[in-house]
């Protein structure tokens, strides 16, 4: 099934009105990536979360998914986004954590392609139905462990983990281009994790902390 115009559009607190105020709350923030605030003015969230939870789509807040999974707080799609595209355009991306779909639907708009993995099942198939529904054609999925990544379409330009893996996964470095980013919250479940930020050069991987952040934590296997 394909969204209609009317669905994409959303109506009162899922309309362009409510849509604009999140955007602006980005602004105030520090948001400055002008493609990127267009992209997520028009990327109807609302169609990312369950109806019944729809009229909160656009308030800055982490929202539940099912399985014990979130959608990640809009503030924390659109900086991961800004410093991912931070020394330009990207050809090839990778997600691990595919979830509801809408940080890869964000960077669909703003990049050639996206790969994106994910662990749980039936997450992964709606993410796909609102990948076919709104034609982002450039989103590829698949149902795997992300500690593994996507070897065979790498290597990528780009990689963003959005859940927090206790360290970086040997194979998500390998699959990183020279002069590629990953960016990945490190960390333990117990506490906050470090957003780290790996730059790969000639000669190796460069990192830095970026700030504290809470994701879900990242599992091995498939579920
Ligand atoms: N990017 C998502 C955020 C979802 S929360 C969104 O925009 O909605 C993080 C997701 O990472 C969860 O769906 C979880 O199941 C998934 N995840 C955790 N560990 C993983 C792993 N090893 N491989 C793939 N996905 C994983």
């Amino acid at each position: 099934m394909i969204a209609s115009p009317e669905q994409i559009a959303g109506i009162g607190f899922t309309s362009q009105r409510t849509r604009s105020r999140m955007i602006r709350r980005l602004i105030d923030r520090g948001i400055e990536n002008e493609a990127l605030l267009q992209v997520m003015a028009s990327v109807p969230r609302h169609l990312f979360v369950d109806e019944a939870i729809a009229s909160r789509a656009y308030e800055d807040v982490a929202l539940p998914i099912g399985e014990g999974q979130t959608i990640s707080q809009p503030y924390a799609v659109a900086r991961m986004t800004e410093i991912l595209l931070e020394d330009g355009p990207l050809n090839r991306v990778l997600e691990v954590g595919t979830g509801s779909g809408y940080q890869a639907a964000v960077l669909s708009r703003l990049v050639e392609a996206v790969f994106t993995v994910e662990r749980i099942g039936s997450l992964l198939e709606r993410a796909r139905r609102r990948f076919r529904a709104l034609q982002y054609h450039n989103i590829h999925s698949r149902y795997s462990d992300g500690g593994w990544g996507w070897s065979s379409h790498g290597p990528y330009d780009g990689i963003i983990v959005t859940a927090a893996p206790p360290s970086i996964p040997e194979p998500l470095l390998e699959q990183l281009a020279i002069g590629g980013r990953m960016i990945v919250p490190v960390g333990e479940q117990s506490g906050m994790q470090a957003l780290t930020i790996i730059t790969r050069t000639r000669q190796g991987f460069s990192q830095y902390r970026e700030c504290d952040v809470k994701f879900v934590p990242f599992l091995s296997g498939k579920s």
